[in-house]
């Protein structure tokens, strides 16, 4: 037997049927037509927006990754509840845009950009976060062309990376935003160039639990930011100090006291440089947002046994939940937090596995875990699904459909899709 992951606070079960934003797993799929069924709770995500505002000191800004869950329904609710969004294509540029969110409030960062996600972007009027030298030159001689001033930042792959973060996007030879100790040079020749200069982008990494770790990033951000506004004598508007903060997916692993980062964060922008006196700040956030508010529900189709272990195989799998399965960013696979949703609640009798319907060993949804007796037509669920589903899970990949998905909002349960 393997643990689980502990199954976010709240979750709660009637008649042995979790329930989700006060509606029982059998009604959400009713609603919805079918499994596999991704339900999104609104009102989880209204409470991380709330705790973050109370946490960070006043004027932090908070911005949303849309790459974390793109779908327009969500994306549209998030747009009223942040203060920016951060895009890494001319795709989510599309969506965002037409979502609602306005151009001033979005910024458009990631390698690999091409002309025609450039000039989208300079045409829309976002901003965008400059990947390198030669990036830069490309978005001038677009602006140029279509007569535009371009509203350009440069994102800054920082000397520092951010400890124990699940994902490192700083710290070395990255292919993520300009060297450190070329920042300066980069923003002196956008600003000469007559661009409109927006200010820095420095993102560390992913997935951090450790409060300390993200305020020692933070601090480390604040300090690269204050060097290159030195350097180049150019005062940044906003400095978008990355973000970071992570979600408990995994046995022993704890929420992150979002109150610890905020309380360092308010010493370290009190403490900061005078060079960045009229500076605002961003934080850029995901998974954190999104993730805890989002159960995958997938129905049991065969219960069989092989050499002794017990499979229990769904209607769902990797092609949904990749990073379920252990094959996105992990190393080690461990198991999310997951349970049969028909029967919540009911003790544990038997180990069995909980697998997808793709033909790969790959698709391992559970990987040993303990569980009631559970059989064809009992519903899974699986935990902290509200970030990195669908969208970072290869869906086409044997031609299943794709999930459905549904919004609601808390215990009035109303569909709002
Ligand atoms: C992916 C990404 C994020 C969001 O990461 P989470 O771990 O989901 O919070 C934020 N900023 C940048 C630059 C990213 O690439």
């Amino acid at each position: 037997m393997k643990p689980t992951g502990t199954i976010p606070a709240g979750y709660e079960g009637r008649d042995g049927k979790l329930l989700i934003a006060g509606a029982d797993v059998e009604r959400h799929i009713d609603a919805a037509g079918d499994t596999p069924l991704f339900v999104y709770d609104l009102a989880r995500v209204r409470a991380q927006v709330a705790s973050f505002r109370a946490a960070m000191p006043a004027g932090v800004s908070l911005h949303y990754a849309m790459k974390a869950n793109p779908w327009p329904p969500l994306l549209t609710a998030m747009i009223g509840m942040v203060d920016g969004i951060d895009v890494a294509s001319a795709g989510e540029l599309a969506v965002a845009l037409e979502c609602g969110a306005s151009a001033d409030h979005v910024s458009f960062a990631g390698p690999g950009k091409r002309d025609r996600e450039l000039r989208a972007a300079i045409l829309a009027g976002a901003t965008l976060n400059l990947e390198s030298e030669g990036e830069a030159a490309r978005a001038l001689a677009i602006a140029a062309d279509v007569g535009l001033t371009p509203r350009l930042a440069v994102r800054v792959n920082p000397d520092f990376d951010l400890r124990g973060s699940g994902m490192k996007m700083g710290g070395g030879a990255k292919p993520f935003g300009v060297d450190a100790d070329r920042a300066a040079a980069l923003v002196r020749g956008i600003v000469a160039a007559g661009a409109d200069y927006r200010g820095l982008h420095i993102f560390a990494g992913s997935q951090a639990l450790d409060p300390l770790a993200i305020a020692d990033a933070q601090a480390s951000a604040l300090g690269l930011a204050a060097r290159v506004t030195r350097e180049s004598g150019a005062v940044p508007p906003l400095v978008n100090l990355g973000g970071g903060f992570g979600i408990p997916y995994f046995p022993g692993e704890t929420p992150l006291d979002v109150t610890v980062v905020g309380d360092a964060l308010a010493g370290a922008l009190a403490a900061r440089d005078d060079g960045l006196a009229d500076t605002r700040f961003a934080i850029e956030l995901g998974r954190w947002l999104v993730g805890e508010a989002g159960v995958y529900l997938t129905r049991i189709v065969d219960r069989k046994v092989s050499h002794g272990e017990t499979f229990l195989v769904t209607d769902g799998g990797l092609h949904h939940q990749l990073a379920a399965s252990g094959n996105f960013g992990t190393v080690v696979r461990r198991n999310y937090p997951v349970a049969v949703a028909t029967q919540f609640g009911a003790a544990a009798v038997e180990t069995a596995s909980i697998v997808g319907c793709l033909c790969t060993p790959l698709d391992r949804l559970a990987d040993r875990v303990a569980l009631p007796h559970a059989d064809v037509g009992d519903v899974v669920a699986l935990f902290m699904a509200g970030a990195y589903g669908a969208t970072a899970s290869p869906m086409a990949f044997l031609g299943h459909p794709a999930p459905l998905q549904r919004l609601v909002d808390g215990d009035s349960a109303k569909p709002l899709e």
